[in-house]
């Protein structure tokens, strides 16, 4: 499993073995192995610029509601600066994003290339199976799993705005597949929550190579309704639904 960050999985095995106690972890989840892991201890990174050791406390558990979360939702989070250059750099690290009230969960895995994402996925399968298995399913945290920052943090959004991510990532998937304004090699399509009202819901393309926005495109919240009708009415379908994606990885990407 070459290019996968080691570090990234390390996290969750710690969080299995780990058992202090995080401030914002809820006895309701039944489920202390699993997001137990906080990591308060500094490390030293190495300015990329001149090389000059910086002690730094990294973000890798952001609580929904906290102070913590705005800064990352602002591209702000684990930015290091260096007081000898005065250079600013990205520390490039897992991110784990919990609602402990309803339940929810975002991983980032940072540093997953094309080749190993099938190791990836399949050990982060067994690592959350491995956690949860003595949780009933209907206690279960829903959770998923992001490679980018930018990923993460639409499934936060989707999340906050009451939307079903699954259904998210099929108007996506029609919009590739019927839209002629949308290349789905050159577009990456977004949830844009900036512009999406009670009205409509609204997507941001971006270019895959140089990041940016190439179009913005939505559709009317009741044609959203309308697919929740559809989808969720029944179990079978929403069984069909589940068919598109991995479990915990719900994207467009697995349909294109
Ligand atoms: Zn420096």
């Amino acid at each position: 499993m070459t290019g996968i960050s080691l570090q990234a999985l390390n996290f969750w095995e710690a969080g299995e073995k780990l058992s202090s106690a995080s401030d914002c972890y809820n006895p309701q989840w039944k489920i202390q192995r699993f997001m137990m892991c906080k990591y308060e201890s500094k490390r030293v990174v190495e300015c990329p610029t001149c090389s000059r050791e910086i002690s730094f406390q990294p973000l890798e558990v952001i609580c929904e509601g906290s102070p913590e979360l705005s800064a990352f939702l602002q591209g702000e989070a684990n930015q290091v600066h260096c007081s000898s250059c005065e250079a600013t750099f990205l520390y490039e690290t897992s991110i784990l994003y919990r609602d402990d009230e309803n339940a929810y969960w975002v991983y980032f895995m940072p540093s997953v290339n094309s080749e190993s994402l099938e190791g990836a996925l399949t050990r982060m399968d067994q690592l959350c199976e491995s956690i949860l298995d003595e949780i009933a399913v209907t206690d279960q945290p829903r959770g998923r799993l992001t490679l980018s920052q930018r990923e993460m943090i639409e499934k936060i959004m989707i999340h906050q705005h009451g939307y079903d991510d699954r259904l998210i990532e099929y108007v996506k998937y029609q919009f590739y597949q019927h839209s002629e304004d949308v290349d789905s090699k050159r577009d990456e399509l977004f949830f844009d929550f900036s512009n999406s009202d009670s009205e409509k819901i609204m997507f941001l393309g971006f270019h895959k190579k140089t990041g940016q926005p190439t179009l913005s495109l939505g559709i009317k919240a009741i044609e959203y309704t309308q697919l929740e009708r559809h989808f969720l009415k029944t179990e079978a379908m929403e069984k069909e639904l589940d068919r598109f994606y991995r479990k915990y990885y719900v994207t467009v990407r697995e349909m294109l």
